[in-house]
C-alpha cells in the first residue's frame, strides 16, 4: 500500500491549527515533531513506527506518533481528517473573487520580532497559498515587548531577504519577499525608525501600539501626522481595538480593548488625499476597522490593503475574513492595493516618497 509523507501531514496539521487560531503550544507539538522527523531517514521512521518507539524521540508525543503511524499505513491521519472536515466556511461569489484577486499580503511578522516562524517558512506558506509576494513587516525598535528590530537588525534582515529572493529567482519562481516594517506611530505622530531605512523599504505599514486611550484630538493629530509622512504607505489596524478571544497565542488572548477615539472622517480624508491605504486587518482578535468605519473609508475614497497581520504561517490564510468584511462594506476590488502586481504595488509606494 502506498504510504503518505508523515512530515507533510504533520506540517499540514500545524498549518490548519494556526488557521483556526489554536493555542501556540498545540501547534508547536506538530511543528516540533515534524522538525524531529525531517532529520531522520524514511527507513528509520518506518522501523521506529513498527517497533512503537517513535515517542522515544524528542518532540514526538502519542498524538503525533499516531498521526505518523497512520500516514505510513497510507491513511489520512484522523486528526488531519477532522481538521479538514471543519475548516473553511461558505463564502459568496464576490468574496471568493476578491480573495482570488489578492496577489500578496502587506502585513506579516517573522520570528525576528514577535512571530513564531523563520522568514523562509512564512514565504513558503505564502507561496503555497498562491501569493506572488509577501511583505515582511516586523516591528520597530520601541516595541520592545514584541522584540522590535533596531536599525542594525533591520539592515541585517534586508540582507537575509535579498539572499532568499536570490534563491527564489534561481528556482525560477516569480515569487518574492518585499521588504517592509510595521513601524510604530509614536506619541507625536513621528515614525519609529531612521528615515534612510524607511526610504529604502518597499512597503511601510504604520500602526499605533501605545497611548491608545489618548483624547480624540490628540489621537487625530497623531494619526494625521503619520498619514502625511511620505514614508508611510498603509495605516495599520487604525482603531487598535482588540476583541475578546479565547484561542490564539499568548498576547492575543484576552478580554479585549475598546477602539481608540479619533476623527475618522479627517483621518480617512487625509488617507485619500495622500493616496495612502487603510488596512483591513483580518486577525480574528482585531477585525479592524469595524464595518461602520470601513464604510466611512469607502465613502472617503480611500485605498485599502487586506492583510492578515500573520504571526505564524497558517495565519496567512486569514485574508478571507478581511475579504468578507470588505465586500460587506462596499470596497471596490480595484481600490485594494494588494490586488496589484508587485511592480505596480512598488510604483504606488514609490510615489509617496
Ligand atoms: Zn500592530
Ligand atoms: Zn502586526
Amino acid at each position: 500500500m502506498a504510504t503518505r509523507d508523515p512530515v507533510a501531514d504533520l506540517q499540514r496539521i500545524a498549518f490548519l491549527l494556526e488557521t483556526a487560531n489554536e493555542a501556540t503550544y498545540r501547534v508547536r507539538a506538530f511543528r516540533s515533531a515534524a522538525a524531529t522527523l525531517t532529520k531522520l531517514s524514511a527507513e528509520e521512521i518506518a522501523s521506529r513506527a513498527a517497533a512503537g518507539t517513535l515517542t522515544k524521540l524528542a518532540g514526538v508525543g502519542t498524538v503525533t506518533a499516531r498521526c505518523v503511524e497512520e500516514s505510513l499505513a497510507g491513511e489520512e491521519p484522523v486528526y488531519l481528517r477532522r481538521l479538514l472536515a471543519t475548516e473553511g466556511s461558505d463564502v459568496d461569489g464576490a468574496t471568493a473573487a476578491l480573495r482570488k484577486a489578492l496577489r500578496g499580503d502587506c502585513h506579516t511578522h517573522s520570528e525576528w520580532s514577535d512571530g513564531s516562524a523563520p522568514i523562509e517558512e512564512m514565504a513558503m506558506a505564502a507561496l503555497g497559498l498562491g501569493h506572488e509576494y509577501l511583505v515582511l513587516t516586523d516591528h520597530s525598535p520601541r516595541l520592545t515587548v514584541a522584540n522590535g528590530l533596531t536599525a542594525s537588525r533591520l539592515r541585517e534582515q534586508l540582507d537575509v531577504v535579498a539572499a532568499l529572493n536570490e534563491t527564489f529567482a534561481a528556482a525560477d519562481t516569480t515569487f518574492r519577499i518585499l521588504t517592509g516594517i510595521e513601524v510604530d506611530i509614536l506619541a507625536d505622530g513621528s515614525l519609529d525608525q531612521k528615515d534612510d531605512l524607511l526610504a529604502q523599504l518597499d512597503v511601510v505599514v504604520g500602526s499605533i501600539h501605545s497611548n491608545l486611550a489618548d483624547e480624540p484630538d490628540v489621537m487625530t493629530r497623531r494619526m494625521l501626522a503619520a498619514v502625511r509622512n511620505p514614508h508611510l504607505d498603509i495605516l495599520g489596524h487604525c482603531t487598535g481595538r482588540k476583541l475578546a478571544t479565547t484561542g490564539g497565542d499568548k498576547g492575543h488572548r484576552g478580554r479585549g480593548r475598546p477602539e481608540s477615539r479619533f476623527d475618522a472622517l479627517a483621518v480617512f480624508a487625509a488617507c485619500a488625499e495622500h493616496d495612502k491605504a487603510v488596512e483591513i486587518n483580518s486577525r480574528p482578535d482585531r477585525l479592524d476597522p469595524p464595518k461602520r468605519l470601513l464604510r466611512l473609508a469607502v465613502e472617503a475614497g480611500c485605498r485599502f490593503a487586506i492583510d492578515t497581520d500573520a504571526h505564524a504561517p497558517g495565519q496567512l490564510d486569514w485574508q478571507l475574513v478581511g475579504c468578507t468584511r470588505a465586500v460587506a462594506s462596499g470596497v471596490d476590488p480595484v481600490r485594494v492595493v494588494n490586488t496589484m502586481r508587485a511592480d505596480d504595488l512598488l510604483a504606488w509606494t514609490a510615489r509617496h516618497a
